[in-house]
């Protein structure tokens, strides 16, 4: 019997809204969302913002590419502009899966389609080079790569996904772009992340900004150490940080959330959640 093999998850991009440049990003990153969880089985992104890139570049120096499929959460630019530029998309031969569930995004594939064409975009999705395949994912449980997947509806301007990722005895939650306040979404979250070992929060937002952002669809990390703590939580790890917080912003927030739940970071480009 082989040994189980140990999933690979990884942060490519972390930044919300829109990437940044520049040194007081340098640590953190300025890519926006995308995260990756490999198995022997193949590769699952989760979102294609401009962090797809860099794992883009990760492929290339490999001799053959894994089967690849991508989670998205919403079609926000911030967490889909990176996929016509994604080195494996532009190679023939190459099949690519893209998915996320209609019962929350309705409507998505064609906003896919209509973004990566012009007027928006020079080529089509489908005339990129690889064989790109959309396909509706079912919230209540996929298996893909040996990967559970569910999802959950979350609260975002226009809808958004959470994914629980299990493998094995290990397990994943991606909850960026979740906004607070509504109680029904509040307490199937809870639900959907008890028990989680890994929660990747959303934690745009220092608590003092978040009066000003109502309706945004961002957390502050107050707000994601409160579901840490309540799931039971292993280990919190913040992203969707604002695109006008520096390094040392970032570092700020952690060590405030990190007082009342010390195994807490904030998301890092490179950085290995699982
Ligand atoms: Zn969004």
């Amino acid at each position: 019997m082989s040994p189980p093999t140990l999933p690979r998850a990884l942060v490519y991009g972390a930044r919300g809204s829109c990437p940044m440049y520049g040194a007081a990003y340098a640590r953190y990153g300025g890519h926006t969302s995308c995260y990756s969880i490999e198995t022997a089985d193949g590769l699952l992104i989760v979102d294609a913002g401009t962090g797809i890139l860099q794992l883009g570049a990760v492929l290339a120096q490999r001799a053959a590419l894994p089967p690849i499929t991508v989670l998205l959460t919403h079609v926000h630019l911030d967490h889909l502009t990176g996929l016509s530029m994604f080195r494996p998309i532009l190679q023939s031969g190459v099949s690519i899966t893209v998915l996320a569930p209609p019962s929350i995004l309705p409507g998505w594939q064609q906003a896919v389609t209509t973004l990566i064409a012009p007027p928006y975009w020079p080529v089509a999705l489908q005339h990129l080079g690889a064989t790109v395949v959309l396909r509706d994912l079912p919230v209540a449980g996929s298996t893909i790569y040996g990967v559970k997947v569910s999802g959950l509806a979350i609260q975002h301007p226009q809808g958004g996904v959470s994914y629980r990722l299990e493998i094995g005895s290990r397990t994943l939650v991606i909850g960026t772009d979740r906004e607070h306040g509504d109680a029904v979404a509040d307490s199937a979250f809870l639900a959907f992340c008890r028990g989680v070992e890994v929660l990747v929060h959303d934690a745009q937002y220092t608590p003092a900004q978040l009066d000003t952002k109502r309706g945004w669809g961002h957390s502050s990390w107050e707000q994601a150490v409160d579901v840490a703590q309540a799931v039971g939580a292993r280990r919190l790890i913040l992203t969707s940080h604002d695109p006008n917080h520096t390094d040392e912003d970032i570092d700020a927030l952690v060590q405030q959330a990190q007082q009342r739940f010390p195994n807490t970071q904030g998301a890092a480009e490179g950085l290995l959640v699982l």
